[in-house]
């Protein structure tokens, strides 16, 4: 098992796979709503019964093994959750994926972090199910076409290191709607879709905004996927 520490101030557009480098800007979030309640009922993982969350003070912890619960080619060819890669035009992997020790922790009430750091490699969220959600970088430089055959029908795929994580939206995870699907830097992220069924445009650099949610009446600040290539 391998000890990784998603860090909360790790900021970039994640969840998008846009192609341009968004710039880390200033987020303005009240700062007190709290998460406590939807991150308790939503994170868990049916399947491999790998994700727990834990309160402690101010903090939330979330720990898993990032394993998904989903069918994905990456389980193996003689695993029960196997299927094989969508379509036709995809890598011939050899590689699985294997469990980690993730744990997320995050605030209780959600605000600006105080200072930004941007990463070009890694983790940088979770979703529900406990499966990292990561950047558009990968490898050194953002995702090169050949990593798009690589992917599962949930546009996840494992890293060198065997970590299966997400890099946009999927089959599995969000496909045009407005699911909550997980947190990054300790916000909420959504899928493409606002709780009307309407697109947003008024998202800033980072893709997200200050709105009510169907998880939250007061307005928290929360990020949208969107699949631009
Ligand atoms: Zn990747
Ligand atoms: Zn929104």
């Amino acid at each position: 098992m391998h000890e990784i520490l998603l860090s909360l101030i790790l900021l970039l557009s994640l969840t998008s796979c846009e192609k341009d480098d968004p710039a880390a800007d200033s987020i303005s979030t009240p700062g007190t709503v709290d998460i406590t309640d939807v991150v308790q009922a939503s994170f868990k993982n049916d399947y491999t019964d790998g994700v727990s969350v834990q309160v402690n003070g101010t903090n939330i912890s979330i720990s898993s093994t990032g394993l998904p619960d989903h069918k994905t080619p990456y389980w193996g060819a003689r695993h029960e959750m196997y299927e094989d890669f969508p379509g036709t035009n995809h890598a011939n992997m050899n590689i699985t994926m294997m469990p980690f020790n993730y744990v997320m922790t995050i605030l209780i009430y959600p605000k600006e972090a105080d200072f930004k750091e941007q990463t070009e490699l890694g983790a940088v969220g979770m979703a529900l199910n406990g499966v990292p959600l990561y950047n558009d970088y990968e490898g050194g430089g953002l995702l090169q076409e050949n990593a798009w055959g690589t992917f599962d029908a949930s546009a996840a795929h494992p890293g060198p290191r065997e970590d299966h994580h997400y890099h946009c939206e999927g089959d599995y995870l969000t496909a045009d709607d407005a699911n909550l699907i997980g947190f990054r830097d300790g916000f909420p992220v959504y899928g493409r879709q606002d709780m009307q069924g309407t697109y947003p445009d008024d998202l800033d650099d980072n893709g997200g905004h200050l709105r009510v949610t169907s998880d939250f009446s007061e307005a928290i600040y929360h990020y949208h996927v969107s699949n631009e290539v």
